[in-house]
Protein backbone atom coordinates (compact mmCIF):
# COMPACT_ATOMS: atom_id res chain seq x y z
CA UNK A 1 0.00 0.00 0.00
CA UNK A 2 0.90 3.36 -0.59
CA UNK A 3 1.73 5.54 2.35
CA UNK A 4 0.64 8.81 2.65
CA UNK A 5 2.98 11.12 3.59
CA UNK A 6 0.88 13.93 4.97
CA UNK A 7 -2.11 15.94 3.05
CA UNK A 8 -1.18 19.04 1.13
CA UNK A 9 -2.94 21.88 -0.57
CA UNK A 10 -3.17 22.01 -3.78
CA UNK A 11 -2.84 26.00 -3.76
CA UNK A 12 -0.32 27.12 -1.51
CA UNK A 13 1.55 23.63 -0.63
CA UNK A 14 1.06 23.34 2.82
CA UNK A 15 1.19 20.57 4.58
CA UNK A 16 -0.98 19.06 7.24
CA UNK A 17 -1.32 15.79 9.30
CA UNK A 18 -3.15 12.59 7.84
CA UNK A 19 -6.22 13.03 9.82
CA UNK A 20 -10.48 13.71 8.77
CA UNK A 21 -9.58 17.15 7.47
CA UNK A 22 -10.13 18.15 3.68
CA UNK A 23 -9.55 22.15 3.06
CA UNK A 24 -6.12 24.43 4.01
CA UNK A 25 -7.03 26.62 6.82
CA UNK A 26 -5.11 29.29 4.91
CA UNK A 27 -6.60 29.73 1.24
CA UNK A 28 -9.27 26.88 2.14
CA UNK A 29 -8.55 25.05 -1.27
CA UNK A 30 -8.71 21.13 -1.52
CA UNK A 31 -6.26 18.92 0.29
CA UNK A 32 -4.31 15.83 -1.68
CA UNK A 33 -2.76 12.92 0.05
CA UNK A 34 1.44 12.97 -1.26
CA UNK A 35 3.16 10.16 -1.57
CA UNK A 36 7.11 9.09 -1.93
CA UNK A 37 7.04 8.11 -5.53
CA UNK A 38 10.86 7.34 -5.80
CA UNK A 39 9.80 4.36 -3.28
CA UNK A 40 6.67 3.72 -5.60
CA UNK A 41 8.53 3.54 -8.54
CA UNK A 42 11.27 0.90 -6.71
CA UNK A 43 8.11 -1.20 -5.32
CA UNK A 44 5.74 -1.24 -8.12
CA UNK A 45 5.96 -3.19 -11.52
CA UNK A 46 3.34 -4.42 -14.21
CA UNK A 47 3.99 -7.86 -13.56
CA UNK A 48 3.19 -7.15 -9.83
CA UNK A 49 -0.04 -4.95 -10.52
CA UNK A 50 -0.59 -8.28 -12.71
CA UNK A 51 -0.28 -10.66 -10.16
CA UNK A 52 -3.15 -8.60 -7.89
CA UNK A 53 -6.61 -9.41 -7.40
CA UNK A 54 -9.25 -7.99 -10.15
CA UNK A 55 -10.15 -5.36 -7.95
CA UNK A 56 -8.89 -1.34 -7.70
CA UNK A 57 -6.57 -2.81 -5.12
CA UNK A 58 -4.17 -3.94 -7.39
CA UNK A 59 -2.89 -0.54 -7.71
CA UNK A 60 -2.58 -0.45 -3.96
CA UNK A 61 0.81 0.98 -4.75
CA UNK A 62 -0.70 3.74 -5.95
CA UNK A 63 -3.85 4.43 -3.31
CA UNK A 64 -3.72 5.85 -0.25
CA UNK A 65 -3.94 3.18 2.80
CA UNK A 66 -3.27 3.86 6.42
CA UNK A 67 -4.26 0.18 7.68
CA UNK A 68 -4.59 -2.72 5.34
CA UNK A 69 -5.94 -5.05 7.99
CA UNK A 70 -8.98 -2.48 7.73
CA UNK A 71 -9.86 -2.63 4.17
CA UNK A 72 -13.46 -2.88 2.85
CA UNK A 73 -14.33 -4.58 -0.18
CA UNK A 74 -16.87 -5.60 -1.81
CA UNK A 75 -14.91 -6.32 -5.41
CA UNK A 76 -15.03 -2.89 -6.71
CA UNK A 77 -12.93 -2.33 -10.02
CA UNK A 78 -10.95 -4.14 -13.08
CA UNK A 79 -14.25 -3.59 -14.60
CA UNK A 80 -14.17 -4.72 -18.79
CA UNK A 81 -12.74 -2.36 -21.48
CA UNK A 82 -14.91 -2.95 -24.25
CA UNK A 83 -13.55 -2.78 -27.94
CA UNK A 84 -16.93 -1.21 -29.17
CA UNK A 85 -16.64 -1.58 -32.75
CA UNK A 86 -20.02 -1.66 -34.09
CA UNK A 87 -20.99 1.89 -32.16
CA UNK A 88 -17.29 2.96 -33.33
CA UNK A 89 -18.35 2.18 -36.67
CA UNK A 90 -21.28 3.66 -36.48
CA UNK A 91 -20.22 6.94 -35.00
CA UNK A 92 -17.19 6.84 -37.74
CA UNK A 93 -14.40 6.81 -35.23
CA UNK A 94 -11.42 4.58 -35.56
CA UNK A 95 -10.49 2.67 -32.54
CA UNK A 96 -13.16 2.82 -29.67
CA UNK A 97 -13.32 1.44 -25.99
CA UNK A 98 -15.67 1.27 -23.39
CA UNK A 99 -14.87 1.50 -19.72
CA UNK A 100 -18.12 -0.67 -18.32
CA UNK A 101 -18.32 0.37 -15.01
CA UNK A 102 -21.94 -0.87 -15.00
CA UNK A 103 -20.20 -4.63 -13.79
CA UNK A 104 -19.04 -2.93 -10.29
CA UNK A 105 -20.61 -4.30 -7.39
CA UNK A 106 -23.29 -2.08 -6.71
CA UNK A 107 -23.38 -1.13 -10.37
CA UNK A 108 -21.34 2.51 -10.96
CA UNK A 109 -17.73 4.10 -10.56
CA UNK A 110 -18.94 5.22 -7.09
CA UNK A 111 -17.46 1.62 -5.45
CA UNK A 112 -14.08 2.25 -6.74
CA UNK A 113 -13.71 5.96 -4.13
CA UNK A 114 -15.99 4.25 -1.80
CA UNK A 115 -13.86 1.42 -0.79
CA UNK A 116 -11.25 3.63 -0.88
CA UNK A 117 -12.59 6.14 1.25
CA UNK A 118 -14.34 3.88 3.87
CA UNK A 119 -10.68 1.89 4.42
CA UNK A 120 -9.38 5.14 5.71
CA UNK A 121 -12.24 6.38 7.94
CA UNK A 122 -12.00 2.69 9.32
CA UNK A 123 -8.69 3.42 9.77
CA UNK A 124 -9.18 6.34 11.22
CA UNK A 125 -11.28 4.44 13.67
CA UNK A 126 -15.03 5.68 12.38
CA UNK A 127 -17.74 3.72 13.30
CA UNK A 128 -20.12 5.98 11.53
CA UNK A 129 -19.85 6.61 7.50
CA UNK A 130 -22.25 9.09 6.07
CA UNK A 131 -22.40 10.82 2.50
CA UNK A 132 -24.58 13.55 0.25
CA UNK A 133 -25.30 11.74 -2.68
CA UNK A 134 -27.51 11.94 -5.94
CA UNK A 135 -27.73 8.05 -5.63
CA UNK A 136 -25.01 5.86 -7.15
CA UNK A 137 -22.73 7.15 -3.83
CA UNK A 138 -25.60 6.53 -1.40
CA UNK A 139 -25.77 2.62 -3.28
CA UNK A 140 -22.04 2.24 -2.53
CA UNK A 141 -21.76 3.54 0.44
CA UNK A 142 -24.52 1.79 2.07
CA UNK A 143 -23.33 -1.76 0.54
CA UNK A 144 -19.95 -0.95 1.83
CA UNK A 145 -20.94 0.52 5.50
CA UNK A 146 -23.29 -2.96 5.58
CA UNK A 147 -20.33 -4.97 4.75
CA UNK A 148 -17.69 -3.53 7.13
CA UNK A 149 -20.40 -3.53 9.73
CA UNK A 150 -20.54 0.36 9.78
CA UNK A 151 -23.37 2.22 10.80
CA UNK A 152 -24.31 4.07 7.41
CA UNK A 153 -26.20 7.98 7.41
CA UNK A 154 -27.51 8.72 3.52
CA UNK A 155 -28.75 12.00 2.74
CA UNK A 156 -30.34 12.35 -1.02
CA UNK A 157 -32.49 14.89 -2.45
CA UNK A 158 -36.17 13.64 -1.80
CA UNK A 159 -37.05 13.70 -5.62
CA UNK A 160 -34.42 10.83 -6.41
CA UNK A 161 -35.42 7.96 -8.53
CA UNK A 162 -37.58 5.28 -6.80
CA UNK A 163 -34.68 2.55 -8.03
CA UNK A 164 -31.67 4.35 -6.61
CA UNK A 165 -33.26 5.01 -3.41
CA UNK A 166 -35.13 1.22 -2.48
CA UNK A 167 -31.30 0.21 -3.77
CA UNK A 168 -29.78 2.24 -0.80
CA UNK A 169 -32.09 1.11 1.82
CA UNK A 170 -31.77 -2.55 0.99
CA UNK A 171 -28.34 -2.49 2.81
CA UNK A 172 -29.90 -1.32 6.07
CA UNK A 173 -28.49 1.93 6.55
CA UNK A 174 -30.50 5.03 7.66
CA UNK A 175 -31.63 7.01 4.62
CA UNK A 176 -32.37 10.65 5.07
CA UNK A 177 -34.41 12.29 2.02
CA UNK A 178 -33.46 15.92 1.75
CA UNK A 179 -36.58 18.72 0.38
CA UNK A 180 -33.93 20.27 -1.68
CA UNK A 181 -31.66 19.42 -4.38
CA UNK A 182 -28.13 18.13 -4.21
CA UNK A 183 -26.38 21.54 -3.84
CA UNK A 184 -29.02 21.56 -0.45
CA UNK A 185 -28.05 18.11 0.61
CA UNK A 186 -24.73 18.79 0.53
CA UNK A 187 -24.57 22.35 2.15
CA UNK A 188 -27.11 21.01 5.01
CA UNK A 189 -24.04 17.31 5.51
CA UNK A 190 -21.29 20.26 5.64
CA UNK A 191 -23.49 21.80 8.99
CA UNK A 192 -23.99 18.05 10.19
CA UNK A 193 -20.48 17.21 9.63
CA UNK A 194 -19.20 19.86 12.31
CA UNK A 195 -21.65 18.60 15.04
CA UNK A 196 -20.72 14.68 15.05
CA UNK A 197 -17.95 12.49 15.05
CA UNK A 198 -18.67 10.52 11.67
CA UNK A 199 -16.78 10.20 8.43
CA UNK A 200 -18.37 11.74 5.81
CA UNK A 201 -17.33 10.27 2.75
CA UNK A 202 -17.34 13.52 0.16
CA UNK A 203 -16.76 15.72 3.07
CA UNK A 204 -14.15 15.43 5.85
CA UNK A 205 -12.51 11.79 4.06
CA UNK A 206 -13.02 13.49 0.82
CA UNK A 207 -9.16 13.46 0.13
CA UNK A 208 -9.01 10.02 0.27
CA UNK A 209 -12.55 9.27 -1.44
CA UNK A 210 -11.40 11.11 -4.53
CA UNK A 211 -7.89 9.35 -4.74
CA UNK A 212 -10.28 6.06 -5.52
CA UNK A 213 -10.88 7.93 -8.94
CA UNK A 214 -7.51 7.48 -10.60
CA UNK A 215 -7.73 3.84 -10.74
CA UNK A 216 -10.30 4.27 -13.38
CA UNK A 217 -6.73 5.53 -15.57
CA UNK A 218 -4.91 2.61 -14.31
CA UNK A 219 -7.36 0.10 -15.68
CA UNK A 220 -7.79 1.65 -19.16
CA UNK A 221 -3.85 1.93 -19.59
CA UNK A 222 -3.08 -1.18 -17.74
CA UNK A 223 -6.28 -3.03 -20.35
CA UNK A 224 -4.59 -1.07 -23.00
CA UNK A 225 -1.52 -3.20 -22.89
CA UNK A 226 0.14 -0.01 -20.64
CA UNK A 227 -0.42 2.92 -23.31
CA UNK A 228 -2.36 6.13 -22.52
CA UNK A 229 -5.37 6.20 -25.07
CA UNK A 230 -5.87 9.53 -27.33
CA UNK A 231 -8.55 10.46 -26.13
CA UNK A 232 -11.20 10.29 -22.77
CA UNK A 233 -14.34 11.18 -22.70
CA UNK A 234 -15.61 11.55 -19.25
CA UNK A 235 -18.66 12.72 -17.30
CA UNK A 236 -18.56 15.33 -14.87
CA UNK A 237 -20.57 15.86 -11.62
CA UNK A 238 -18.33 17.05 -9.15
CA UNK A 239 -15.13 17.61 -11.32
CA UNK A 240 -13.49 15.22 -8.73
CA UNK A 241 -13.95 12.33 -11.50
CA UNK A 242 -11.82 14.03 -14.44
CA UNK A 243 -9.45 15.86 -12.53
CA UNK A 244 -8.30 11.99 -10.85
CA UNK A 245 -8.24 10.61 -14.41
CA UNK A 246 -5.67 13.40 -15.45
CA UNK A 247 -3.67 12.94 -12.21
CA UNK A 248 -3.85 8.74 -12.70
CA UNK A 249 -2.27 8.88 -15.95
CA UNK A 250 0.67 11.02 -14.70
CA UNK A 251 1.12 9.12 -12.29
CA UNK A 252 1.63 5.97 -14.40
CA UNK A 253 4.35 8.45 -15.90
CA UNK A 254 6.01 9.25 -12.42
CA UNK A 255 6.01 5.88 -11.43
CA UNK A 256 7.76 4.55 -14.84
CA UNK A 257 4.64 2.31 -15.89
CA UNK A 258 4.01 4.19 -19.51
CA UNK A 259 5.66 6.68 -21.21
CA UNK A 260 4.40 10.43 -21.64
CA UNK A 261 0.81 10.32 -21.61
CA UNK A 262 -1.03 12.52 -24.51
CA UNK A 263 -3.96 11.84 -23.94
CA UNK A 264 -6.74 14.55 -24.51
CA UNK A 265 -9.79 14.57 -21.87
CA UNK A 266 -13.32 15.78 -22.79
CA UNK A 267 -15.99 16.58 -20.67
CA UNK A 268 -19.52 15.17 -20.45
CA UNK A 269 -22.27 17.29 -18.79
CA UNK A 270 -26.11 17.41 -19.56
CA UNK A 271 -27.31 20.66 -20.72
CA UNK A 272 -29.73 21.07 -17.75
CA UNK A 273 -26.64 21.17 -15.19
CA UNK A 274 -23.37 22.17 -17.39
CA UNK A 275 -21.27 24.67 -14.81
CA UNK A 276 -18.14 22.95 -16.09
CA UNK A 277 -18.51 22.09 -20.06
CA UNK A 278 -20.08 26.00 -19.82
CA UNK A 279 -16.85 27.35 -18.31
CA UNK A 280 -14.47 25.55 -20.44
CA UNK A 281 -16.85 26.35 -23.62
CA UNK A 282 -16.32 29.77 -22.67
CA UNK A 283 -12.35 30.20 -21.93
CA UNK A 284 -13.16 30.46 -17.88
CA UNK A 285 -11.68 29.74 -15.37
CA UNK A 286 -14.12 29.83 -12.25
CA UNK A 287 -17.33 27.40 -13.01
CA UNK A 288 -20.68 29.60 -12.25
CA UNK A 289 -22.89 27.74 -10.49
CA UNK A 290 -26.19 26.68 -12.16
CA UNK A 291 -29.74 25.70 -10.83
CA UNK A 292 -29.91 21.93 -11.78
CA UNK A 293 -32.52 20.33 -14.32
CA UNK A 294 -31.93 17.68 -15.77
CA UNK A 295 -32.83 13.86 -16.30
CA UNK A 296 -29.14 12.73 -15.44
CA UNK A 297 -29.81 13.20 -11.89
CA UNK A 298 -26.44 11.50 -10.85
CA UNK A 299 -24.43 14.56 -13.04
CA UNK A 300 -27.21 17.24 -11.41
CA UNK A 301 -24.37 18.81 -8.91
CA UNK A 302 -24.97 22.98 -9.87
CA UNK A 303 -21.97 23.81 -7.72
CA UNK A 304 -19.19 21.30 -8.33
CA UNK A 305 -16.60 21.15 -5.55
CA UNK A 306 -13.80 20.24 -8.43
CA UNK A 307 -15.23 22.60 -11.22
CA UNK A 308 -12.22 24.77 -11.21
CA UNK A 309 -9.55 21.80 -11.28
CA UNK A 310 -11.79 20.06 -13.96
CA UNK A 311 -11.95 22.98 -16.88
CA UNK A 312 -8.04 23.15 -15.62
CA UNK A 313 -7.36 19.71 -16.18
CA UNK A 314 -9.59 19.92 -19.60
CA UNK A 315 -7.57 22.78 -20.70
CA UNK A 316 -4.03 21.84 -19.96
CA UNK A 317 -5.00 18.09 -21.57
CA UNK A 318 -6.50 19.90 -25.37
CA UNK A 319 -10.14 18.57 -24.84
CA UNK A 320 -12.85 19.75 -25.25
CA UNK A 321 -16.62 20.03 -23.45
CA UNK A 322 -19.86 19.33 -25.17
CA UNK A 323 -23.83 19.19 -23.60
CA UNK A 324 -26.25 16.76 -23.92
CA UNK A 325 -30.44 17.61 -23.55
CA UNK A 326 -32.45 15.52 -22.03
CA UNK A 327 -33.77 13.76 -25.51
CA UNK A 328 -30.48 13.49 -26.71
CA UNK A 329 -29.91 11.54 -23.04
CA UNK A 330 -32.37 9.23 -23.93
CA UNK A 331 -31.16 8.48 -27.55
CA UNK A 332 -27.44 8.10 -26.15
CA UNK A 333 -28.72 5.37 -23.75
CA UNK A 334 -30.80 3.35 -26.22
CA UNK A 335 -27.92 3.76 -29.30
CA UNK A 336 -25.25 2.25 -26.68
CA UNK A 337 -27.67 -0.26 -25.67
CA UNK A 338 -29.01 -1.46 -29.24
CA UNK A 339 -25.24 -1.15 -30.63
CA UNK A 340 -23.40 -2.94 -28.03
CA UNK A 341 -25.68 -4.47 -25.17
CA UNK A 342 -24.58 -2.44 -22.43
CA UNK A 343 -27.45 -0.75 -20.87
CA UNK A 344 -26.68 2.07 -19.24
CA UNK A 345 -28.31 5.19 -16.97
CA UNK A 346 -28.96 8.94 -17.73
CA UNK A 347 -25.00 10.06 -17.19
CA UNK A 348 -23.86 7.18 -19.73
CA UNK A 349 -26.23 8.58 -22.24
CA UNK A 350 -24.55 11.70 -21.40
CA UNK A 351 -21.41 10.43 -22.31
CA UNK A 352 -22.23 8.69 -25.92
CA UNK A 353 -24.51 11.45 -26.67
CA UNK A 354 -21.73 13.81 -26.43
CA UNK A 355 -18.92 11.54 -27.95
CA UNK A 356 -21.09 11.44 -30.97
CA UNK A 357 -21.30 15.21 -30.87
CA UNK A 358 -17.39 15.32 -30.42
CA UNK A 359 -16.97 12.36 -33.17
CA UNK A 360 -19.41 14.57 -35.54
CA UNK A 361 -16.96 17.72 -35.29
CA UNK A 362 -13.92 16.32 -36.16
CA UNK A 363 -11.90 15.58 -32.58
CA UNK A 364 -11.03 12.01 -33.27
CA UNK A 365 -8.08 11.58 -36.15
CA UNK A 366 -8.00 8.54 -37.81
CA UNK A 367 -6.12 5.91 -36.31
CA UNK A 368 -6.40 7.63 -32.69
CA UNK A 369 -7.80 5.55 -29.48
CA UNK A 370 -10.64 7.01 -27.72
CA UNK A 371 -12.08 5.43 -24.65
CA UNK A 372 -15.56 6.53 -23.29
CA UNK A 373 -16.58 5.96 -19.97
CA UNK A 374 -19.55 4.66 -18.88
CA UNK A 375 -19.56 5.25 -15.55
CA UNK A 376 -23.50 3.60 -14.02
CA UNK A 377 -26.18 1.03 -15.02
CA UNK A 378 -29.48 1.51 -16.69
CA UNK A 379 -31.81 -0.36 -14.13
CA UNK A 380 -31.28 2.56 -11.54
CA UNK A 381 -32.82 4.76 -14.11
CA UNK A 382 -34.91 2.97 -15.84
CA UNK A 383 -38.20 5.64 -15.55
CA UNK A 384 -35.64 7.89 -17.89
CA UNK A 385 -36.76 5.36 -20.42
CA UNK A 386 -40.36 3.96 -19.74
CA UNK A 387 -42.51 4.92 -22.65
CA UNK A 388 -39.85 5.77 -25.07
CA UNK A 389 -38.18 2.09 -26.25
CA UNK A 390 -40.23 0.01 -29.00
CA UNK A 391 -43.45 -0.88 -28.25
CA UNK A 392 -44.20 -4.53 -26.82
CA UNK A 393 -46.27 -6.99 -29.71
CA UNK A 394 -49.02 -8.34 -27.49
CA UNK A 395 -50.64 -11.74 -28.70
CA UNK A 396 -52.47 -14.48 -27.55
CA UNK A 397 -51.24 -18.29 -27.16
CA UNK A 398 -51.46 -19.53 -30.73
CA UNK A 399 -49.20 -19.74 -33.93
CA UNK A 400 -51.95 -17.78 -36.21
CA UNK A 401 -51.63 -14.60 -33.94
CA UNK A 402 -47.81 -15.00 -34.36
CA UNK A 403 -47.79 -15.54 -37.65
CA UNK A 404 -49.79 -12.82 -37.93
CA UNK A 405 -47.47 -10.64 -36.61
CA UNK A 406 -44.72 -11.40 -37.72
CA UNK A 407 -45.25 -9.61 -40.95
CA UNK A 408 -45.13 -6.23 -38.94
CA UNK A 409 -41.94 -7.33 -36.87
CA UNK A 410 -38.59 -6.34 -37.80
CA UNK A 411 -35.78 -8.86 -38.07
CA UNK A 412 -34.19 -12.04 -39.85
CA UNK A 413 -36.16 -14.73 -41.01
C1 LIG B 1 -20.79 10.58 -9.46
C2 LIG B 1 -20.90 10.15 -10.87
C3 LIG B 1 -20.10 10.71 -11.90
C4 LIG B 1 -19.17 11.90 -11.74
O1 LIG B 1 -18.46 11.98 -10.60
P1 LIG B 1 -17.70 13.28 -10.05
O2 LIG B 1 -16.44 12.72 -9.53
O3 LIG B 1 -18.56 13.83 -8.96
O4 LIG B 1 -17.51 14.25 -11.17
C5 LIG B 1 -20.22 10.17 -13.17
N1 LIG B 1 -21.08 9.18 -13.43
C6 LIG B 1 -21.87 8.63 -12.50
C7 LIG B 1 -22.81 7.55 -12.89
C8 LIG B 1 -21.79 9.09 -11.18
O5 LIG B 1 -22.59 8.53 -10.26
ZN1 LIG C 1 -3.42 26.47 1.15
Amino acid sequence: MAEVLELQCRECGRGYPVSPIYACEFCFAPLEPTYDYDAIRAAVSAERIGDGPPTIWRYEALLPELDRSKRVDLGAGFTPLVKADRLASYLGIDELYLKNDTANPTHSFKDRVVTVALSAARSMGFNVIACASTGNLANAVAAHAARSGMTSFVFIPSDLEEAKIVTTAIYGGNVIAVKGNYDDVNRLCSEIAQTVDWAFVNVNIRPFYSEGSKTLAFEVCEQLGWQAPDHMVVPVASGSLLTKINKGLHELETVGLIPRPSTKIHAAQAAGCNPVTDAVTRGIEHVRPVKPNTIAKSLAIGNPADGYYAVKAVRETGGFAQEASDEDIVAGIRLLASTEGIFTETAGGVTISVLEKLAAAGTFAKGERVVAMITGMGLKTAEAITGKVGATVEIPPNLEAFEEQLGFLEGDR
